[in-house]
């Protein structure tokens, strides 16, 4: 919450952690500059509730992700995500952004301009273009360029091949892209991302590859639609193919909230320690998100 935004069509949130109370102001008419006051003013309040009685109900409460801390003063933003842009080709089906196309959006390049004017940018920043996709974004290049030298994430489908993003990974040695590929076969590709486009999908991606770009690919566990391991060795066999940069092997999380302290199913950790292990005997870095402490110890020690 210190140091991180998150513009989400019309809104700014210090986080992009899919929990229903957390704080946010609206950009009206992408007034960029005012909705940051308002948004530096809102973060001050909660941090200084929290401080105070540790704890602030309008917000954050019961979030697994609050740490029990005493927060310091308003810092630099360290960290900007784009995110929900609702600008997407595929259809997935964990995926609520698509369906969001038709509402407001405001301007990412305008937001990063205040902030610079504000000179609220740390000196390390680091931005994330997450959900939905780039490649079809009607400000895409203009995006692009705001990110200029910072290190840089693109969460990309990779649907569609982009000279534009091909050039800013030449450019910028502290970019990649994020692809969450999910599957390793064409029939579950095609039944998660609700296109038919694996091959192009792999095609595009060794493109990306061989022109220098690092790619770190990424695996949603969905019980009883990739939890096989047909699809995992596809998956890791793509992995080698691109040379992935690193693995990530995710929770499903539209759910999220109600799930969060829910132990998994017995299968979905047996597939989890098969995709885990598959990885890191193959040299991969694995990186576990949205389990909790209990369901990570558990796909990472087979004793327990
Ligand atoms: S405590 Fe949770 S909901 Fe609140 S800002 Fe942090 S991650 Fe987001
Ligand atoms: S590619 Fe990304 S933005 Fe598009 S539908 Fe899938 S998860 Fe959502």
């Amino acid at each position: 919450m210190t140091h991180e935004l998150n513009l989400y069509n019309q809104y700014l949130y210090p986080c992009c952690i899919p929990w229903p109370k957390k704080p946010y102001v609206l950009i009206d008419s992408n007034d960029c500059e005012k909705a940051i006051e308002n948004y530096l003013s809102l973060r001050s309040s909660v941090m200084e509730q929290f401080n105070r009685t540790g704890a602030c109900d309008d917000y954050c409460n019961a979030c697994p992700f609050l740490l029990e801390q005493h927060w310091l003063g308003a810092g630099k933003i360290k960290r900007i995500t784009l995110s929900g842009t609702g600008f997407c080709q595929f259809r997935c089906a964990y995926c609520k952004v698509w369906h969001r196309a038709d509402e407001p959006k405001s301007d990412f390049p305008l937001l990063i301009k205040a902030l610079k004017n504000k000179k609220l940018i740390d000196e390390n920043l680091s931005i994330t273009l997450a959900q939905g996709e780039i490649a079809v974004h009607p400000q895409r290049d203009a995006i692009i360029e705001a990110c200029g030298k910072y290190l840089t994430k693109i969460f990309t489908n990779a649907g569609i091949y982009n000279d534009k993003i091909e050039g800013f990974l030449k450019s910028n040695n502290n970019s990649s892209l994020l692809v969450s590929m999910d599957a390793g076969t064409k029939e579950t590709f095609a039944k998660i991302k609700g296109r038919n486009s694996y091959d192009r999908v792999c095609r595009n991606l060794k493109r990306y590859a061989q022109a220098g770009g690092k790619i770190e690919l990424k695996y949603i566990l969905l019980p009883g639609i990739n939890d096989n391991t047909e699809d995992v060795d596809g998956f890791i066999n793509l992995c080698h193919e691109i040379n992935a940069m690193s693995v990530i092997l995710s929770n499903e999380t539209s759910n999220f909230a109600n799930t969060w302290n829910s132990p998994l199913p017995f299968s979905s950790i047996d597939i989890a320690r098969y995709i885990n292990e598959n990885a890191l005997n193959q040299g991969f870095a694995v990186s576990l998100i949205f389990f909790n402490q209990a369901d990570i110890a558990r796909i990472q020690h087979r004793d327990l």
